[in-house]
């Protein structure tokens, strides 16, 4: 614009030095010109030159416009779009101003922060907005009412009011990383716990814009930190499983090298030990090496028509026979007619996992029952038994590897926590889901759920 007016300026000045140069040629070269003749050429000559004048101003003026309409619909579209993209961003943004009120939040921080959802941009009326504006920022248009965050209904044009970031969250760590950032115009970078709906944990980072805002994007890291933990108590978990029997194998080795050897009455007991915990360790070993296969897909299902309570029937009597000292009692109520669409050997596997468990984790004179119908093109199994029930905290874990509930009732009862992590993969190989209910002190309700076989066994 500027430029313009120079331009605009010079061309004047050129006219006004030409029309000055007329004036002089006329007077110098014909100085008895008449008065009335004088003037008619004047102002022709004035005429032309303001005609010229003018039209290089106007044109001139005309293109600056059409520019400026041009970079109007750019930041009106630019607009647009960088409303569209906070919108549907996952990360929580949020942007404040040099008064730490909140100028500009997307749909993530609305659900995270419960605050009210307007239209896409939600600025809040006040200095938070022309702040914003003054830093070149595009908002989107004010609204004539603005919304309570406190009861998060929307007032008159009279109760409108601008919040602040401590009405939104009172985390003093979020607070006090806007203000440092604000105050240094540094970026900062930590970890915040946001309890909502369910406890989350975020990366927050918060950057200065311009000269006086600050945004804060907030990155949810609640699966991340779920699988570290998970990654770390699995090795915790597993040299610990490790560690019990290769301390018997050592402890019997060297026993037996220190002389009992030769100790004709007892080396047998000592050989048999080393070889139940070696056994304990290959079975642990075979386990993981079977889970990992599963888990990254690598085994290969063949599916075919399995009658179901046959298969139920071998197992529970395997479970049977596998514990003689137990006196439970065992109840199958499943149609003949069931056939699911299943691999046998890792159905067998899914089932003997679930009911070695029933019975493992049973009380004396307690009993299993498994159960199945058909419901919605699909068979639900379900396995219940009368045991001591599974703790609400231990619930949401019991399917991740190597985690037992109750250490200490577990630990006396053989098994590392695989069966549960290969079961859930196995059913949903299978196409199934896996489901849990359980009273401590009065059982527990595995179900899952397989595919009706298409045609008969
Ligand atoms: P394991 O049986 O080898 O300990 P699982 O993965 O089969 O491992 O089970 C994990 C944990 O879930 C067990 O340690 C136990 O605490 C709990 N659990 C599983 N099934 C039952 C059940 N039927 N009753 C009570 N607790 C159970």
């Amino acid at each position: 614009m500027k430029d313009l007016e120079r331009r605009v300026w010079l061309v004047t000045c050129t006219a006004l030095l030409v029309f000055v140069v007329y004036e002089t040629i006329k007077t110098v070269l014909f100085p008895n010109m008449s008065v009335v003749g004088s003037h008619v050429i004047t102002v022709i000559v004035v005429s032309v030159l303001t005609f010229f004048v003018s039209r290089y101003a106007l044109g001139r003026y005309g293109q600056a416009l059409a520019e400026t309409q041009r970079q109007t619909a750019i930041t009106k579209n630019t607009n647009r779009l960088l409303a569209g993209v906070l919108a549907t961003m996952r990360e929580a943004v949020v942007i404040v101003d040099s008064q730490v009120r909140v100028a500009l939040y997307n749909d993530a921080a609305a659900a995270m922060f419960k605050l009210p959802l307007t239209d896409a941009g939600r600025p809040r009326p006040g200095t938070a907005i022309d702040e914003a504006s003054a830093e070149g920022l595009s908002l989107p248009r004010v609204q004539p009412t603005a919304v309570d965050p406190s009861t998060g209904t929307a007032g008159t044009a009279e109760t409108t009011r601008t919040f602040r970031l401590t009405d939104v969250t009172r985390d003093p760590a979020i607070n006090n990383a806007f203000r440092s950032v604000l105050e240094k115009r540094a970026p900062v970078e930590l970890q915040v716990d946001v309890a909502d709906r369910e406890h989350r944990t975020f990366q927050l980072n918060v950057a200065p814009l311009g000269e006086r805002l600050a945004v804060g994007v907030f990155f949810d890291i609640s699966r991340l930190e779920r699988l570290e933990r998970v990654r770390r108590e699995f090795f915790a978990n597993l040299s610990h499983e490790l560690r019990t029997p290769l301390t018997a194998m050592l402890a019997c080795s060297e026993t037996l090298k220190a002389g009992a050897i030769d100790d004709s009455a007892n080396r047998l007991r000592f050989v048999e030990t080393l070889h139940k915990h070696a056994l304990r360790m290959n079975a642990l070993i075979s386990d993981i090496s079977d889970l990992s296969a599963i888990e990254s897909g690598q085994i290969e299902l063949r599916l075919r028509p399995v009658r179901l309570r046959q298969a139920v029937a071998d197992l529970v009597a395997l479970a049977e026979s596998r514990r003689t000292d137990s006196d439970l009692s065992f109840k199958i109520s499943i149609p003949e007619k069931i056939i699911v669409q299943a691999d046998k050997t890792r159905l067998d596997q899914i089932l003997f996992n679930l009911i070695d468990n029933a019975v493992k984790f049973n009380r004396p004179g307690g009993s299993v029952n498994v159960g199945a119908e058909e419901k919605d093109g699909l068979v639900s199994i379900t396995i219940a038994d009368t045991g001591s029930g599974i703790a609400a905290v231990d619930l949401p874990r019991i399917f991740e590897r190597l985690y037992r509930g109750d250490k200490s009732r577990s630990r006396k009862t053989e098994g590392a926590g695989l069966g549960l992590a290969i079961v859930k993969h196995l059913v949903h190989a299978h196409g199934g889901e896996l489901f849990v209910v359980s009273e401590l002190g009065r059982g527990s309700q595995f179900t899952f759920t397989l595919p009706i076989a298409t045609q008969a066994e």
